[in-house]
């Protein structure tokens, strides 16, 4: 479903992103790890073009990702992406915010967006809060809440980057719930995170990440078991 092949790209003389090869097939849960500064957000973001590559090829669903234009907004709705910081609009209500791009991309009426906004803000457990505003929640109940939003596109996949990175402990385990399920559901999705547990329990793949390279890729039982690598023994004895 999304394909990398041979990716580059430089921050000025930092290769962030060297010669990616990453394939996720549907229904893939795919789990990227690595230390700081390793390249996972740009990876994350180089998949829906937020950020311009230099070399290489990425297609979502046979179709190679346009450079610019309406192919790529389209193709762009077909990834949702879930950041750290959930950039919720702030001064539109949680049925807002959930409605506002199903009908601005999709062309939807409201009364429809606010029918499957409705049903999305049930499935994350938030049916009762609609018509509260991001500050009335807590930072679990804006994460899911951004989760719905990105639902409601119709994602082909979800990108993830860190969404339980800002979040008190209390409330990592909702939003992680959330995304347990989605998994199980087949939803194809790119999480990065450094929830070993969800990776472990989850996961169909590990991708480990260090200077801006894929160093392993390997189902989390063996990657965890055995990492291959001086650099994954290294990150691995550090974090857990
Ligand atoms: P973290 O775990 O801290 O989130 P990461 O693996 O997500 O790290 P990236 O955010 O992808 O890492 O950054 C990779 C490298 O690229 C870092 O050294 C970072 O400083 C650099 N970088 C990221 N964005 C930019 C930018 N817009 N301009 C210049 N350098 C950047
Ligand atoms: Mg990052």
């Amino acid at each position: 479903l999304i394909e990398l092949h041979g990716v580059n790209k430089h921050f000025g003389t930092l290769h962030v992103l060297q010669d990616i090869e990453l394939t996720v097939g549907r229904g893939e849960v795919v789990v990227v790890i690595g230390p700081s500064g390793s390249g996972k957000s740009t990876l994350c973001r180089a998949i829906n073009r937020l950020e311009p590559v230099e070399s290489g090829s990425i297609v979502i669903d046979g179709r190679p990702l346009p450079e610019e234009g309406k192919g790529l907004a389209r193709l762009r709705a077909e990834v949702g992406m879930v950041f750290q910081s959930f950039n919720l609009f702030a001064h539109k209500t949680v049925l807002q915010n959930v409605s506002l791009a199903q009908m601005k991309v999709r062309g939807r009426g409201r009364a429809e967006a606010d029918a499957k906004s409705r049903a999305l803000l049930e499935r994350v457990g938030l049916a009762s809060q609609a018509d509260k505003y991001p500050a009335q929640l807590s930072g679990g109940q804006q994460q899911r809440v951004a989760i719905a939003r990105a639902l409601a596109m119709d994602p082909k996949a979800l990108l993830f980057d860190e969404p339980t990175s800002a979040l008190d402990p209390e409330m990592i385990n909702e939003v992680l719930d959330v995304m347990r399920r989605l998994a199980h559901e087949g939803m194809t999705m790119v999480v990065v995170t450094h929830e070993m547990g969800f990776a472990r329990a989850s996961a169909n793949r590990v991708v480990f990440m260090a200077d801006g390279r894929i160093v392993e890729d390997r189902a989390p039982e063996d990657f965890f078991g055995a990492p291959e690598s001086e650099r994954a023994r290294d990150f691995l004895s550090k974090i857990l």
